[in-house]
């Protein structure tokens, strides 16, 4: 299936034309206006990958209001699978506005809420009986999932692992390994938090999955002992880590350790989330069926939405007011959830996001075979990364990543770069692109290789 244009909302909306199409320099004047304006009005933590001015975005592309339509690669970090303004998304939450926008689920509930925690506990794996529970950001829905398993064991560590990225509030900046940007001066962090190495394929000289989970296993029973553990945490694959797939059998490993010895197995899924691996949740690759499963980005085509999902036991275990929050769960976000789940099932965006996995790795495995400086080419579905390094030591090339991204943004190419070494760029293509637009993506980062 190639979606060529963004079909018109029933709002009226017109269609985006789907092309990538320069008419000023990148950032033009207008862009830089506002970010002039931002520069006085906003905290400069705040930063950006491209400092542009957005006024529209869908299928494939992101328009600025200098008129240049940039070719998106990024989704807004794995968010809008469904595209820009679906079109089922504009008209449930229109809808919702209308009726109502909100009430606070904890203080008078609504379907919505009802009915997302359904489908939830229907789509992720494993049958067992579920119960979820929703917030507002991927943090939020960190934070309760391991509030919960400490309350369910009546334990408090917690493990997470290298290159963990888990958020930015203060238990998950925790979580988090990355220093710089999201740690350095933020402190005191949580105490109760132990990290655990992680399985690199690309690093780890070879190190198999259930090598590397014997290795993490005893690190964890020596340093933290499963009587005080609550919860292990991981991304089955790493996001912001650098899109580090673990060799095969290193999740099943740690699951089949935690479930013997009392741990409760948190599947962090807020990037992998939602048909963007080729599955509903990257789990399924893997075969394992988490204690608990948290999601966010992909879930609700950009409004803001989190969950967690879990073993009704363990869900179960909190007490009546113990999990909530003013605007967990709001009537526009799950009006949005629901029909962003009805999008990816009705317009095949699974089955997509492995053709966009096909496309994205034939092209940049090619690359590779010419450029030694790509050491490793992986990912899963349309979540898919190249790590840049020096071809003569293996040593992380940051500066080349960094040259190669900035070249794709002046070119109109929204990519995203990541890992803990700074070294990889990451490809999250909207499910929605076209094929045309994809390779025109990759043509152009191939091109800022050849000329870094
Ligand atoms: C983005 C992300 C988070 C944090 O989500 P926010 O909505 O930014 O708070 C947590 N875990 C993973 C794996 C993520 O990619």
């Amino acid at each position: 299936m190639t979606l060529v244009d963004t079909p018109a909302t029933t709002t009226g909306g017109p269609a985006l034309t789907q092309e990538r199409r320069l008419v000023t320099a990148i950032p033009g004047p207008r862009s830089q206006e506002l970010m002039a304006r931002k520069a006085q009005a906003v905290a400069a933590g705040v930063g950006h990958t491209l400092p542009i001015s957005v006024v529209a975005a869908g299928g494939g592309v992101v328009v600025d209001a200098d008129g240049n339509s940039l070719i998106d690669l990024g989704s807004g970090i794995a968010v809008t699978g469904v595209g820009n303004s679906a079109p089922r998304v504009v008209d449930a939450v229109a809808a919702q506005l209308n009726a109502f926008t909100h009430t606070c689920f904890t203080v008078s509930p609504y379907e919505g809420y009802v009915a997302v925690a359904e489908k939830l506990n229907e789509l992720t794996p494993g049958d067992h009986e579920k119960r979820s529970a929703l917030f507002n950001s991927g943090a939020e829905a960190v934070e309760n999932a391991i509030k919960i398993a400490r309350h369910y064991t009546k334990k408090q560590a917690v493990v997470a692992f290298d290159h963990a990225y888990h958020g930015r509030t203060n238990l998950t900046m925790g979580l988090t390994a990355k220093n710089i940007p999201y740690k350095s001066g933020f402190g005191p962090f949580a105490p109760e938090v132990y990290r655990a190495p992680l399985s690199y394929p690309f690093r780890d000289g070879g190190l198999d999955g259930r090598e590397a989970a014997a290795r993490a296993i005893l690190q964890i029973e020596k340093q933290v002992g499963v009587e005080n553990l609550a919860a292990i945490i991981i991304e089955p694959i790493q996001g912001e880590g650098g899109f580090i797939v673990p060799a095969q059998g290193f999740l099943a490993a740690l699951v089949e350790w935690a479930n013997a010895n009392g741990v409760v197995f948190i599947a962090d899924e807020v990037q992998t989330g939602f048909a963007r691996t080729g599955a509903w949740f990257a789990s399924e690759h893997e075969g394992i069926v988490p204690d608990v499963i948290v999601t966010a980005k992909g879930i609700a085509g950009g409004l803001p939405l989190s969950a967690v999902t879990g073993r009704a036991e363990i869900m179960d275990s909190a007490m009546a007011g113990g999990l909530g929050g003013t605007y967990a769960g709001s009537p526009l976000a799950c009006a949005a959830a629901l029909a962003t789940i009805e999008t990816y099932e009705a317009d095949g965006l699974i089955e997509r996001a492995k053709e966009i996995g096909s496309v994205l790795i034939g092209r940049l495995n090619a690359l590779r075979t010419a450029d030694p400086r790509i050491g490793d080419v992986r990912g899963r579905g349309a979540m898919v990364a190249i790590e840049l390094v020096d071809p003569a030591t293996g040593a992380p090339d940051a500066a080349l990543t960094n040259a190669v991204a900035k070249f794709a943004h002046a070119q109109g190419v929204i990519v995203l770069t990541c890992g803990t070494y700074g070294n990889v760029i990451r490809f999250l293509p909207p499910l929605t692109i076209s094929d045309e637009l994809l390779v025109e993506g990759l043509n152009v980062v191939a091109e800022g290789l050849k000329q870094a």
